[in-house]
């Protein structure tokens, strides 16, 4: 009998299980993938980390976090500083002096900036914004609305931006001095050489069984521990009993190229609604590899169909409230913890999965 069976080996996963070890629990992970570590695993390609489930930058203001994982792997000083192209047009994200001054040639400080942002507010005329459109322009003025935002945005939500929430954009940084990291975080990079490396170290010496899903054969993997931490989807575990919960689907296309540096940046975002996907990553300047080829992946969204991988849950009132339902039934669940992204149906960055499972922890010694 085990102490803890987990169900799902990512981070939130992973992350629990090593502090059970260490807390002298016995522990068993089941994964239903043919690898460990979720979403941030990476397919070593030719010495490239290539993110398989799409492109992943370490970054936290909890300093707690920033210990936790360089007790286990090394971080690199990778800065995301990602390249918007607009029809050929390349300008510097998060928007920025950089991206300004670029847009308009006849501005150069700050203040000539604002007050270029400020006359094509007025020129909308918006009041109090009442979608991401009016949002973006009283933000951030139209011309960097219509070469930056626009395309891009409903691309990735799959909607006109005047049907969308204005806080989706509002966690994109606007900066009036020239600096293009994308975060605002006080810590960030990648693990060198790579995010399996975290995965493994905190796997290190846990039985982890691959191919593995635990809704296979429930009744007899229930038998085997005291304690369960699930971290699949939540309607799954309830079997749909209430519905399905939405999510907004991926599909990525990773190409090798017989050259050594095609776009010079980690990440180009395609910000025109006429390019079918949102992104171009080049796996290894997350690492400043010098390898002599090179691996791209496009990224399009996707609409997803139950089975398929889930990525982003959608944000909505239907959603949120089936949720809420599957929560209260979680809750009834005497000997099963549910946590992670799946599980709380949250979009969850990964310093926010670790510092949950670190409060959980203390919670269960508590
Ligand atoms: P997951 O990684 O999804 O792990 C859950 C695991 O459970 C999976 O391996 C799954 O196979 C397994 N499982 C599910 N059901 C069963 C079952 N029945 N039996 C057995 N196993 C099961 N975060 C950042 O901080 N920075 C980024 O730049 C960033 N970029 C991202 C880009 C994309 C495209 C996506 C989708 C996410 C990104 N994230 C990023 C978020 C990050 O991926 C998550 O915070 C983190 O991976 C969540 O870990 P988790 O353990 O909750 O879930
Ligand atoms: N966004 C945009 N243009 C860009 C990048 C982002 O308009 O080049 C908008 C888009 O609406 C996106 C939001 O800003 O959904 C948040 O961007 P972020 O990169 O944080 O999205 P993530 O993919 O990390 O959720």
């Amino acid at each position: 009998m085990y102490d803890y069976l987990f169900v799902g080996s990512g981070l939130f996963g992973a992350v629990f299980a090593h502090e059970m070890k260490a807390q002298g629990k016995s522990c068993l992970v089941l994964e239903r993938r043919s690898h460990a570590g979720g979403n941030v695993y990476c397919e070593e390609k030719e010495g490239i980390n290539v993110h398989r489930y799409g492109a992943h930058i370490f970054h936290t203001s909890y300093k707690d976090v920033w210990d936790y994982v360089n007790r286990f792997v090394e971080f690199n000083n990778y800065v995301n500083s990602p390249v918007a192209n607009f029809r050929g047009e390349l300008y510097n994200l998060p928007f920025n002096m950089n991206t300004f001054t670029k847009l308009w040639l006849e501005v150069h400080t700050p203040a000539e900036v604002a007050a270029k942002i400020e006359a094509e507010r007025r020129e909308a005329g918006i009041g109090e914004p009442r979608n991401l459109e009016e949002q973006a322009i009283s933000l951030i003025g139209r011309t960097v609305y219509e070469k930056l935002i626009k395309g891009y945005t409903e691309k990735q939500w799959g909607r006109a931006c005047t049907e969308l929430p204005a806080f989706i954009i509002k966690r994109l940084p606007v900066r009036y001095t020239f600096d293009n990291n994308y975060f605002n975080d006080r810590y960030q990079g990648i693990p060198v050489g790579g995010y399996n490396k975290l995965i493994d170290a905190l796997l290190e010496g846990i039985e982890v069984r691959l191919d593995t899903d635990y809704l296979n054969d429930r009744e007899s993997f229930d038998k085997l521990a005291k304690k369960i931490v699930y971290t699949g989807p939540i309607d799954e575990y309830f079997g749909y009993s209430l519905g399905r919960l939405e999510y907004r689907g991926l599909r990525f296309e990773t190409e090798r190229l017989e050259q050594e540096n095609f776009q010079g940046v980690a990440v180009m975002n395609f910000t025109a609604r006429e390019v079918p996907y949102t992104r171009i990553i080049e796996h290894k300047h997350f690492e400043f590899g010098t390898q002599p080829v090179t691996y791209i992946t496009r990224e399009y969204l996707a609409d997803w169909q139950p089975g398929e991988e889930a990525y982003y849950p959608v944000n909505n009132d239907e959603n949120q409230s089936l949720y809420q339902q599957y929560a209260a039934l979680a809750a009834k669940e005497q000997k099963v913890i549910f946590g992670g992204r799946l599980a709380e149906y949250k979009y969850y960055d990964m310093d926010d999965v670790i510092k949950s499972v670190l409060e959980r922890v203390e919670k269960e010694w508590g």
